[in-house]
Protein backbone atom coordinates (compact mmCIF):
# COMPACT_ATOMS: atom_id res chain seq x y z
CA UNK A 1 0.00 0.00 0.00
CA UNK A 2 1.74 3.64 -0.90
CA UNK A 3 1.65 6.25 1.17
CA UNK A 4 -1.20 8.30 -0.68
CA UNK A 5 -3.00 4.95 -0.22
CA UNK A 6 -2.74 5.36 3.42
CA UNK A 7 -3.39 9.44 3.33
CA UNK A 8 -7.01 8.50 2.32
CA UNK A 9 -7.34 6.12 5.32
CA UNK A 10 -7.03 9.29 7.57
CA UNK A 11 -10.15 10.64 8.49
CA UNK A 12 -10.57 14.48 9.45
CA UNK A 13 -13.24 15.70 12.01
CA UNK A 14 -13.90 19.36 12.25
CA UNK A 15 -14.17 21.05 15.42
CA UNK A 16 -13.20 18.49 17.80
CA UNK A 17 -12.54 18.47 20.55
CA UNK A 18 -13.24 21.91 20.62
CA UNK A 19 -14.21 24.66 17.64
CA UNK A 20 -11.48 25.80 14.98
CA UNK A 21 -9.79 22.18 15.45
CA UNK A 22 -9.60 19.86 12.32
CA UNK A 23 -9.19 16.66 14.23
CA UNK A 24 -7.33 13.80 12.30
CA UNK A 25 -8.35 10.88 13.42
CA UNK A 26 -6.18 7.60 12.79
CA UNK A 27 -9.01 5.49 13.78
CA UNK A 28 -10.12 4.29 9.80
CA UNK A 29 -6.64 3.78 9.12
CA UNK A 30 -5.81 1.48 12.27
CA UNK A 31 -9.32 -0.32 11.45
CA UNK A 32 -7.91 -1.02 7.46
CA UNK A 33 -5.94 -4.60 8.07
CA UNK A 34 -3.79 -4.28 5.43
CA UNK A 35 -3.60 -0.08 5.74
CA UNK A 36 -2.67 -0.91 9.50
CA UNK A 37 0.50 -3.54 8.16
CA UNK A 38 1.94 -1.32 5.63
CA UNK A 39 2.05 1.98 8.09
CA UNK A 40 3.98 -0.41 10.51
CA UNK A 41 6.14 -1.64 7.57
CA UNK A 42 7.59 1.57 6.95
CA UNK A 43 7.56 2.55 10.66
CA UNK A 44 9.56 -1.02 10.83
CA UNK A 45 12.19 0.13 8.01
CA UNK A 46 12.86 3.42 9.37
CA UNK A 47 13.58 2.03 13.33
CA UNK A 48 15.76 -0.90 11.41
CA UNK A 49 17.56 2.31 9.82
CA UNK A 50 18.16 4.36 13.02
CA UNK A 51 19.65 0.83 14.74
CA UNK A 52 16.90 1.00 17.08
CA UNK A 53 17.09 -1.04 20.18
CA UNK A 54 13.59 -0.65 22.16
CA UNK A 55 10.24 1.32 21.36
CA UNK A 56 8.69 3.33 23.79
CA UNK A 57 5.43 4.79 23.09
CA UNK A 58 3.27 7.35 23.99
CA UNK A 59 -0.29 6.64 25.63
CA UNK A 60 -2.54 6.34 24.39
CA UNK A 61 -2.62 6.18 20.95
CA UNK A 62 1.48 5.79 20.60
CA UNK A 63 0.57 2.56 22.45
CA UNK A 64 -1.23 1.70 19.43
CA UNK A 65 1.79 1.69 16.48
CA UNK A 66 4.23 1.75 19.24
CA UNK A 67 3.38 -1.74 20.29
CA UNK A 68 2.29 -3.65 17.13
CA UNK A 69 5.96 -2.02 15.43
CA UNK A 70 7.81 -3.25 18.75
CA UNK A 71 6.00 -6.87 18.06
CA UNK A 72 6.85 -6.44 14.56
CA UNK A 73 10.60 -6.36 15.39
CA UNK A 74 10.52 -8.39 17.85
CA UNK A 75 11.95 -5.69 20.15
CA UNK A 76 11.20 -4.64 23.72
CA UNK A 77 8.11 -2.44 24.59
CA UNK A 78 8.10 0.99 26.69
CA UNK A 79 4.92 2.19 27.95
CA UNK A 80 5.45 6.20 28.45
CA UNK A 81 2.30 6.71 30.41
CA UNK A 82 -0.11 9.17 32.14
CA UNK A 83 -0.38 9.84 35.55
CA UNK A 84 -0.96 7.20 38.28
CA UNK A 85 -1.17 4.04 36.09
CA UNK A 86 2.00 2.46 36.60
CA UNK A 87 2.31 0.20 39.88
CA UNK A 88 6.29 1.14 41.08
CA UNK A 89 8.13 4.15 41.62
CA UNK A 90 8.13 6.38 38.43
CA UNK A 91 10.32 9.05 36.94
CA UNK A 92 7.31 11.84 35.83
CA UNK A 93 8.13 15.55 34.02
CA UNK A 94 5.14 17.92 33.51
CA UNK A 95 5.30 19.68 30.58
CA UNK A 96 2.75 22.76 29.25
CA UNK A 97 -0.39 22.30 27.39
CA UNK A 98 -2.02 25.16 25.62
CA UNK A 99 -4.09 25.41 29.05
CA UNK A 100 -2.40 23.90 32.34
CA UNK A 101 -0.10 21.21 32.13
CA UNK A 102 -0.12 17.10 31.62
CA UNK A 103 2.49 14.47 33.16
CA UNK A 104 4.18 10.95 31.60
CA UNK A 105 5.35 8.52 34.04
CA UNK A 106 8.00 5.98 33.00
CA UNK A 107 9.03 2.54 35.13
CA UNK A 108 13.06 3.68 34.96
CA UNK A 109 13.57 -0.21 35.28
CA UNK A 110 12.14 -0.56 31.37
CA UNK A 111 14.74 1.49 30.42
CA UNK A 112 18.06 -0.45 29.77
CA UNK A 113 21.12 1.90 30.44
CA UNK A 114 22.45 3.48 27.23
CA UNK A 115 19.55 1.84 24.79
CA UNK A 116 18.98 3.32 21.90
CA UNK A 117 15.05 4.00 21.80
CA UNK A 118 12.61 4.87 18.84
CA UNK A 119 9.96 7.46 20.28
CA UNK A 120 6.46 6.77 19.07
CA UNK A 121 3.16 8.66 18.53
CA UNK A 122 0.13 8.94 16.46
CA UNK A 123 0.72 12.73 15.64
CA UNK A 124 3.19 15.44 16.35
CA UNK A 125 1.75 19.05 16.68
CA UNK A 126 3.75 21.37 18.38
CA UNK A 127 5.79 18.70 19.98
CA UNK A 128 5.32 19.80 23.19
CA UNK A 129 4.46 15.41 24.34
CA UNK A 130 7.02 14.02 22.36
CA UNK A 131 10.07 17.05 24.30
CA UNK A 132 8.27 15.70 27.71
CA UNK A 133 8.77 12.15 26.42
CA UNK A 134 12.17 12.27 24.88
CA UNK A 135 13.61 14.74 28.54
CA UNK A 136 12.22 11.38 30.39
CA UNK A 137 13.44 8.76 28.14
CA UNK A 138 16.81 10.44 28.96
CA UNK A 139 16.54 10.81 32.53
CA UNK A 140 15.81 7.15 32.76
CA UNK A 141 19.05 6.57 30.85
CA UNK A 142 17.87 5.94 27.27
CA UNK A 143 18.99 7.63 24.22
CA UNK A 144 16.39 8.40 22.16
CA UNK A 145 17.99 7.89 18.70
CA UNK A 146 14.54 8.13 16.43
CA UNK A 147 11.10 9.82 17.12
CA UNK A 148 8.49 8.09 14.28
CA UNK A 149 4.40 9.37 14.13
CA UNK A 150 1.91 8.11 12.01
CA UNK A 151 1.18 12.09 11.40
CA UNK A 152 2.91 15.38 11.49
CA UNK A 153 1.59 18.64 11.39
CA UNK A 154 4.52 20.62 10.30
CA UNK A 155 2.94 24.14 10.69
CA UNK A 156 3.24 23.44 13.88
CA UNK A 157 7.21 23.05 14.16
CA UNK A 158 7.36 19.74 16.75
CA UNK A 159 9.50 17.74 14.67
CA UNK A 160 11.59 20.68 13.97
CA UNK A 161 11.64 21.12 17.93
CA UNK A 162 12.66 17.81 18.09
CA UNK A 163 15.39 18.07 15.96
CA UNK A 164 16.76 20.98 17.81
CA UNK A 165 17.24 18.58 20.79
CA UNK A 166 19.12 16.29 18.37
CA UNK A 167 16.07 13.64 18.21
CA UNK A 168 15.53 13.20 14.49
CA UNK A 169 11.83 13.07 13.49
CA UNK A 170 9.91 11.27 10.71
CA UNK A 171 6.58 11.05 9.76
CA UNK A 172 4.28 8.42 7.31
CA UNK A 173 1.98 11.75 6.18
CA UNK A 174 1.91 15.17 6.88
CA UNK A 175 -0.82 17.51 7.02
CA UNK A 176 -0.64 21.25 6.50
P1 LIG B 1 1.62 18.15 20.64
O1 LIG B 1 2.07 17.88 22.04
O2 LIG B 1 1.12 19.57 20.45
O3 LIG B 1 2.65 17.77 19.61
O4 LIG B 1 0.33 17.26 20.38
C1 LIG B 1 0.48 15.90 20.11
C2 LIG B 1 -0.36 15.07 21.02
O5 LIG B 1 -1.72 15.48 20.95
C3 LIG B 1 -0.29 13.63 20.58
O6 LIG B 1 -0.24 12.77 21.72
C4 LIG B 1 -1.55 13.43 19.76
O7 LIG B 1 -2.12 12.16 19.98
C5 LIG B 1 -2.49 14.55 20.22
N1 LIG B 1 -3.09 15.28 19.08
C6 LIG B 1 -2.98 16.59 18.80
N2 LIG B 1 -3.66 16.91 17.68
C7 LIG B 1 -4.22 15.78 17.24
C8 LIG B 1 -5.04 15.43 16.08
O8 LIG B 1 -5.40 16.24 15.20
N3 LIG B 1 -5.38 14.12 15.99
C9 LIG B 1 -4.99 13.19 16.89
N4 LIG B 1 -4.24 13.48 17.95
C10 LIG B 1 -3.85 14.75 18.13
Amino acid sequence: MTLDELRQLVRSIPDFPKPGILFRDITTLIGHGAGFSAAIDHLAAYTKEAGGQAIAGIEARGFIFGAALAARLELPFIPVRKPGKLPVPVLAIDYALEYGTDTLEVDPGAVEDGSRLVLVDDLIATGGTALAAVELLRRAGGNVVLSLFAIDLPALGGADRLRQIGVPAAALLKFE
